[in-house]
């Protein structure tokens, strides 16, 4: 069974009273995010309104979604949990692992052979555990997600930032860190900062060339990338309503673009078409009982100044197409002559060598299709390519539909290379140079969310914009990226001159969905007799040891470094070449801080070991204390582990024996990181005490064992000569993290009570 129509009626039997509540305790007509998150509040029915950008408030999720690249080290870290099943409906979904190269069917056949050992890892835990699995070629998470999971008036929670897709069929759906998705699965709550809410009225119609793509490109351009932080982005309006389900799900998906916590439409006749469509009738039923629910209340979007904490409202029907870029989805420019000056001011390259379509933003039926009717006028009018051309279907259902109706042949016969259902060139994994490094400048048009530099290629000299499937497919035939297929003639074969009409397509296959085998292994009822092979001898995964609790005494510690300046967590736990350990904490631990400056010395991966003078990596340094059993500690500036939400960034120091970090202040997510991995993570009182620390400090936690909530802790700072400072430092540790700690880390305890 792809979805689970009784836990979705569930959801819909408490809606009435929750909302009806939230209703009463906030005062005033409630948004659709507003809805839903009360609808969602771990505690049941909502007891107190909530400050939206201050309030943490724990939630309780109807679904989990992962990955393959995250889904690793979350599964490993759910093995330590001591649970015989997921708690929550959970998929994982095989699309990052998978380079484009030559083509779908030998793609996939060289993605099975180098990385079957994840595969098969994520396969048999999935079976193990109660969890869907989507085999590599079954499709990209969020299109799979949006055609098999994804319900209105739903809360789901992803390892990927692009979960926010599932928008598009009116759910909250936010992208997390592994330890977070694990916590839902272990059966523990998710915490979230209550999100501000913006909201978006689109007026007037999309037609001819303007496509929902279009839309996101130009919230984008109005709030940035960085507009939607901490918000709910929701969209309403007569402009909303008239959109294709898919299409929604296109600019949700790219609302992680502007930064947002998620986006999201009320529930309308186009999401009820989608549900019919994706063979879930029951669920379309039920969510047309509970209408008035999943959406606003009336009044909000009639005066929504007065309910959103921003609003934006956008005309559809003046709205053209654009292409952003080049290296930021932000920077707006309309096709044509804007884009020739622009380019041309630049110094962008105005061919454009490739043309992609797909990713999880983009390819759904109605934009091959409506690509597809470009592609068929070039060749009904005689056109050569004049760039290549590439498609990366969205799943196997929209593949095998888009074969069957004759979609993809139309691209073939324009030489087109059709690749895996998968991410490809979207994450980077596409073979497009052999030295990508000194790769030549060029630009490319493609219908992805991201274009940030080396993103496609790994060519820090390509310029990649963003546009619809539909414009991409234009500027790909013509070959230029100042082309305005609404107001330029192209010269054909027989040398006359042509223009494009308007793209057609459709919003749903005429002849409906159809798909022979779509990837998908449902786990046993009883997973408890699968074996879960991991090879010891294994570079890309390794079974996880519970973590030791570090202890009431922490003595004779020493400095590992004191981090200067800006630490996120890439300068804590690198990506990029490193994403391959990613399942493996020992391999990975080598890229542990490795990017962070050293305040002496104001050099990267490069510290004093005291106990030897020798100067080395941090990894090693750091296994070299180990080896002895010598606790270390991290010193670090402000907002400390900013950044993404990996846990690896708290995993590789527990791992390699730092006790405590003790920084200016946090980044959040990552001071949670830390507790649940049972470390200390501390602030100091006294911002001046950074300066007091020295290259061969020792330290000693003096009150430690009277750890409590609220209570500052001492430290001894021993310096070289033998002088001594004493440092106050706060924490913010309740009284379950303080459990974490002392069980080694929140696995642990979740074992612990498991077992008792
Ligand atoms: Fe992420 Fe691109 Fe894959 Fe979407 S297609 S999940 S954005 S890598």
């Amino acid at each position: 069974m792809a979805f689970d129509i009784e836990m979705i009626k569930s959801v819909y039997a408490k809606m009435a009273e929750r909302i009806d509540k939230a209703r009463e305790v906030v005062g005033k007509p409630l948004t659709l995010s507003e809805k839903i998150l009360y609808n969602h509040l771990w505690e049941g029915n909502p007891t107190k309104a909530f400050v939206r950008g201050k309030d943490y408030v724990d939630f309780a999720p109807d679904r989990i979604a992962c990955q393959d690249a995250t889904a690793q080290m979350a599964l490993l870290q759910f093995m330590q949990a001591g649970k015989s099943k997921v708690a929550v409906p959970t998929t994982v979904h095989c699309d990052h692992l998978i380079q484009a190269k030559e083509g779908a069917e030998a793609d996939l056949r060289n993605a099975n052979n180098v990385s079957s050992e994840v595969f098969n890892f994520l396969e048999s835990v999935s079976n193990k555990y109660g969890i869907g699995f989507w085999k590599p070629g079954a499709g990209i998470i969020h299109q799979v997600v949006l055609e098999n999971y994804a319900f209105p008036g739903g809360m789901m929670i992803g390892t990927d930032s692009h979960t926010v897709n599932a928008g598009g069929l009116g759910m909250v759906a936010i992208g997390v860190g592994g330890a977070d998705a694990v916590d839902v699965m272990a059966g523990m709550a998710w915490e979230l900062k209550f999100p501000k809410l913006i909201g978006v009225k689109l007026t007037g119609k999309l037609s001819g060339w303007t496509a929902p793509k279009d839309v996101i490109l130009k919230v984008a351009e109005i709030l940035t990338v960085k507009g939607g932080t901490d918000a709910i982005v929701e969209y309403f309006g007569p402009g909303a309503t008239a959109m294709s389900c898919t299409g929604k799900g296109t600019i949700c998906n790219m609302g992680a673009e502007i930064g947002a916590t998620t986006s999201t439409f009320g529930y309308d006749a186009s999401m009820e078409r989608y549900l019919r469509a994706t063979d879930r009738a029951d669920v379309a039923d039920a969510a047309n009982q509970v209408k008035t629910y999943l959406t606003a209340d009336d009044e909000v979007y009639a005066n929504p100044e007065q309910y959103f904490d921003k609003v934006i409202e956008i005309n559809l029907s003046e709205l053209g197409p654009l292409l952003n870029g080049p290296f930021t989805p932000d920077l707006s420019t309309e096709v044509g002559t804007a884009m020739n000056e622009k380019a041309k001011a630049n110094d962008w390259p105005l061919a454009v060598e490739w043309g992609l379509i797909g990713s999880c933003t983009n390819s759904s039926y109605e934009d091959l299709s409506r690509a597809a009717s470009i592609a068929q006028q070039a060749l009904d009018k005689g056109l050569k390519m004049k760039s290549e051309l590439g498609i990366n279907p969205g799943s196997e259902q929209v593949r095998y539909t888009a074969d069957r109706d004759g979609i993809l042949n139309v691209f073939e016969k324009l030489d087109a290379k059709i690749f895996t259902n998968a991410c490809g060139p979207c994450i980077g994994q596409w073979a497009r140079y052999s030295d990508p490094k000194n790769a030549p400048k060029n630009s490319i048009v493609h219908s992805f969310n991201r274009n940030f530099a080396k993103r496609a290629d790994g060519n820090p000299n390509t310029h990649a914009f963003v546009a619809s499937p539909e414009i991409t497919a234009a500027i790909a035939i013509a070959g230029r990226l100042d082309f305005n297929p609404l107001k330029d003639k192209l010269i054909n074969e027989n040398g006359e001159e042509v223009m494009f009409e308007e793209p057609t397509g459709w919003e749903l296959p005429p002849k409906g969905f159809e798909v022979k085998d779509n990837g998908y292994l449902e786990p046993e009822a009883d997973g408890s007799h699968v074996q879960v092979t991991v090879k010891e001898d294994s570079e890309r995964l390794q079974l996880l040891i519970p973590f030791e609790p570090i202890g009431s005494e922490i003595k004779g510690a020493k400095l590992l470094i004191k981090a200067f300046g800006k630490c996120t967590t890439d300068h804590i736990s690198m990506a990029g070449p490193w994403l391959r350990y990613r399942g493996h904490l020992d391999n990975i631990s080598n890229n542990c801080l490795i990017g962070a400056v050293n305040a002496f010395g104001k050099k990267t991966n490069f510290v004093k070991n005291q106990l030897t003078g020798e100067f080395g990596g941090v990894p090693d340094t750091a296994r070299a204390y180990k080896a002895v059993g010598v606790k270390t500690i991290v010193v670090g500036d402000h907002n400390y582990g900013e950044g993404s939400s990996r846990e690896h960034a708290a995993m590789e120091p527990r791992h390699l024996g730092v006790a405590a970090v003790i920084v200016k202040s946090f980044a959040r997510i990552h001071e949670t990181n830390l507790k649940k991995q049972g470390m200390l993570g501390l602030t100091f009182a006294n911002e001046a005490d950074y300066d007091v620390i020295q290259e061969d400090d020792t330290f000693n936690f003096l009150d430690l064992n009277e750890f409590a909530p609220g209570k500052q802790l001492t430290i001894e700072a021993v310096h070289a000569d033998g002088s001594k400072d004493v440092i106050k430092v706060n924490h913010t540790y309740n009284q379950s993290q303080i459990d974490w700690y002392n069980e080694g880390s929140a696995l642990n305890l979740i074992k612990k009570e498991n077992a008792s």
